[in-house]
């Protein structure tokens, strides 16, 4: 297929856009770098420098070497949960108004399928885990509510305009591809947190509480290997269905703790990466774990790099080749 990916030089996007090259599609990616890195855009794919609000309907309307694009797979959003409760504008312009306008770009140059970067924060505080795609929708954030409205928008274009959509919700998505893995400016997420102490970058690890009713008192989450979440897209574009809008949470459907997280961290670094308890950090719910059943059932799709210490060790593999280490 023609397939044209947004934030394709972002961290999921630069892994699924190099899997899409692989696996034999002709891929443009468009990003304005705004976090994304040049030198993350696949060989093979080609990379126009452009944010969505200026470029879509000139993207759209070129196709790939003149043939319209058979697919949108639309990665690139603002996607700091804490920026976007200070800063909400930046969240409902840039994800629900720049989404909005591919919407109906893709609509005016008929482009048949979408693909979207959904997330597990639509969901908010679960009343129970593993959690369904059928679970309330109540997000506790702006970053979530803004994804959440998007889901909207996308069922409500599939059913008036015949668009083929499918919503892929990420639990935690970690690990990397090769040279292609995260590399925030700013960084939030526990494992490269964690693998910056073992690189030096950082002295200690916080532990943002020890009292939350799980096991060992520390966080759950559902940790998925950004590799099994680019074959979920592959899959999500064979299955897409014209005028349906499906929607898959992807996890790997078990769940680890955060010190269960820093313990894999020091047996794959050798590093003894010193940890402090911290206080609790605001809006973060207990456990949550993806139940990926209709994925399983209705996509075929299976995650084969379940185990916590193999997605460690890519994503510590990724950070030393970075560090030139
Ligand atoms: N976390 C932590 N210390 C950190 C960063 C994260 O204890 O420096 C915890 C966080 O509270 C959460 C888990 O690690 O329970 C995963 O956080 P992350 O930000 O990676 O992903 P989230 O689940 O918030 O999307």
């Amino acid at each position: 297929m023609k397939l044209l990916v947004t934030g394709g030089a972002g961290y999921v996007g630069s892994v699924c856009a190099a899997r899409l090259v692989e696996s034999g599609h002709d891929v443009v990616v468009l990003d304005d770098l705004s976090t994304g890195h040049a030198d993350a855009v696949p060989d093979g794919a080609r990379l126009v420098e452009a944010g969505i609000d200026e470029a879509i309907g000139d993207v759209l309307a070129a196709g790939f070497d003149g043939a319209g694009f058979d697919g949108v797979l639309h990665f690139a959003a603002k996607s700091l949960v804490g920026e976007s409760m200070q800063d909400p504008a930046k969240y409902w312009q840039g994800n629900v108004v720049t989404s909005l306008r591919l919407l109906d770009a893709m609509r005016e140059h008929g482009t048949p399928r979408l693909v979207f970067s959904s997330t597990a924060a639509t969901y908010g505080e679960p009343d129970e885990v593993p959690i369904a795609e059928t679970a309330p929708t109540r997000p506790t954030n702006t970053y979530g509510a803004t994804k959440l409205a998007i889901d909207h928008a996308i069922t409500s274009y599939a059913a008036a305009h015949g668009l083929a959509a499918v919503s892929l919700r990420y639990f935690n998505v970690a690990g990397a591809y090769g040279r292609f893995g995260e590399r925030h400016g700013v960084e939030t997420h526990l494992i490269p947190i964690v693998l910056q102490v073992a690189m030096g970058r950082r002295e200690r690890v916080q532990v943002y509480g020890d009292d939350w009713p799980t096991d060992d008192g520390t966080c759950v989450r559902d940790y998925i290997h950004v590799v099994d979440l680019a074959d979920a897209h592959l899959r999500a574009l064979a299955h897409a269905a014209a005028g349906e809008h499906r929607i898959y949470n992807l996890g790997n459907g078990m769940g680890f703790s955060v010190r269960q997280v820093v313990e894999a961290c020091r047996e794959v670094t050798g590093h003894p990466i010193p940890a402090d308890v911290a206080p609790r950090r605001a809006g973060d719910p207990a456990v949550l774990v993806a139940s990926s059943e209709r994925a399983r059932t209705e996509l075929g799709w299976k995650p084969e790099r379940v185990d916590l210490a193999g997605i460690v060790r890519d994503a510590w593999d990724f950070t030393r080749a970075q560090q030139g280490a």
